[in-house]
């Protein structure tokens, strides 16, 4: 991905910022300027708040490309709090040890670096959503 696209993306990627339909409250992401539900043009940025459970999940054992150096990697369809299934991949977790249902969070982490003089990308994952335990 080149440069100025990726400042383009960047409230998509990196604060998973979606769209919400004024007129029937869908909620969008990736963003949609039109609604999907009724086709109305009058929506409105929507910041979704990065918890989620995992729905279902693939192992990637053979990437391509600029996922090349990070393979085997785990990609996850995430049910998002607010109602919406997005896919993502996978962070600070191992194959063995993620679970379908269980509690996601997402971080910011780097995607691939472009070439070795070329810059860093980051975006967003999710990962195992600690529960601190609480002090008695
Ligand atoms: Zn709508």
């Amino acid at each position: 991905m080149d440069i100025p696209r990726y400042w383009r993306l960047k409230n998509q990627r990196y604060k998973l910022q979606g769209r919400r339909c004024i007129d029937c409250e869908t909620l969008s992401f990736p963003p949609r300027i039109v609604c999907q539900k009724c086709k109305s043009r009058n929506t409105e940025p929507f910041q979704f708040r990065g918890q989620g459970t995992l729905y279902s999940f693939t192992i990637i054992f053979q990437a391509s490309g600029k996922f090349e150096n990070s393979a085997p990697y785990i990609v996850g369809l995430i049910d998002l709090e607010e109602g919406v299934r997005i896919t993502a991949q996978l962070t600070d977790i191992t194959a063995d040890e993620v679970r379908i249902g269980m509690d996601l969070e997402m971080v910011t982490r780097q995607i691939y670096e472009d070439g070795p003089r070329g810059p860093i990308l980051y975006g967003y994952k999710f990962r195992p959503h600690l529960i601190k335990p609480v002090a008695v």
